[in-house]
C-alpha cells in the first residue's frame, strides 16, 4: 500500500477531481487552490522532486505534455498560465512526489512570493 499521498491518489485510495490522465501522468484540481484555477500534475512513477527527474527525459516530456493537455482542458492555452514546482523545505514543498502546479484564471505579475 502506498504511503505517499499522491501515490494514494494514483492508486484510487484517495479520491481526486481529475482533469487529465494518461498512462504515465495524472492531473487533478488542488484541494487548496491558490488561483481561480489550480491543477496539480504528477508523474505516476514516484520520484521526489525535479532534481530526481533530471536524467529522465521521457518523464519530463510526459509532464510537459500533461501540462499542455491541462491548459487545453482549462481553456487557457492561449491566454496563458503559470507553472510552478517547489523543491524541498526551503522551496515550500509539502508533498514529496514531483509535481507541477498549473495556476490560471488571473493575470500573474512578476512577484513569485
Ligand atoms: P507543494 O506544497 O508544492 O508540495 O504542493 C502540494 C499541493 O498538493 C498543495 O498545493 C496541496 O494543496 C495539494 N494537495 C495536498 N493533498 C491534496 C489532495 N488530497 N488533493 C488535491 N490536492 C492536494
Ligand atoms: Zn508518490
Amino acid at each position: 500500500m502506498a504511503h505517499c499521498i499522491f501515490c494514494k491518489i494514483i492508486e484510487g485510495e484517495i479520491p481526486c477531481h481529475k482533469v487529465y490522465e494518461d498512462d504515465r501522468t495524472l492531473a487533478f484540481h488542488d484541494i487548496n487552490p491558490k488561483a481561480p484555477m489550480h491543477v496539480v500534475v504528477i508523474p505516476k512513477k514516484h520520484i521526489a522532486n525535479i532534481m530526481q527527474a533530471s536524467e529522465d527525459a521521457q518523464l519530463l516530456k510526459d509532464m510537459a505534455c500533461a501540462v499542455t493537455e491541462v491548459a487545453k482542458a482549462l481553456g487557457v492555452q492561449d491566454s496563458g498560465f503559470r507553472t510552478v514546482t517547489n523543491t524541498g523545505e526551503g522551496g515550500g514543498q509539502s508533498v514529496d512526489h514531483f509535481h507541477f502546479h498549473v495556476l490560471a484564471g488571473k493575470t500573474f505579475g512578476e512577484d513569485f512570493g
